[in-house]
């Protein structure tokens, strides 16, 4: 026997900046996508900060506040090394391509999907009114 009842369940509506209070959803074309930067550190044993984990939520531009701080306090530690790069606006850069990253593993993906379906033989001998069980005693009669 199955028992039901209502169940109120979470759903994350929107993400708020911890340092401007601002919204990081973005609404495009009604739907809401989530542009949020994130600085966060877990310290352990040996740290002066042992045991306290930080983690912050930032709008795109806090994110970039924190980053050219951080950028800024970079140069100032290697102001005199000329050996060192300063990475200047590549700073903290992993992809400045992400979209077209994901859109050319979408388009690799629908393509094996279609290179898959294309090897599904459909069996065009089966009429409406057969029967499943028929079509596979036929399929197995011409092995
Ligand atoms: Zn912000």
């Amino acid at each position: 026997m199955k028992v039901y009842a209502e169940k109120l369940v979470e759903t994350l509506v929107d993400k708020i900046c911890d340092v401007c209070e601002q919204s990081v959803m973005i609404e495009v074309n009604k739907h809401k996508y989530e542009e949020c930067g994130e600085l966060k550190a877990s310290f352990g044993y040996g740290s002066k900060e042992d045991g306290k984990v930080y983690q912050l939520d930032l709008c795109e531009s806090c994110f970039k506040t924190a980053l050219c701080a951080l950028r800024d306090q970079r140069k100032m530690e290697f102001m005199f090394d000329e050996a060192k790069d300063l990475l200047g606006e590549k700073f903290g850069l992993v992809s400045d391509s992400f979209m077209i990253e994901q859109e050319e593993i979408i388009e690799k993906e629908k393509g094996s999907a279609k290179s898959i379906l294309s090897d599904v033989k459909i069996n065009e001998n089966v009429s409406g009114d057969e029967s499943l069980q028929d079509s596979i005693d036929e399929d197995l009669s011409t092995k």
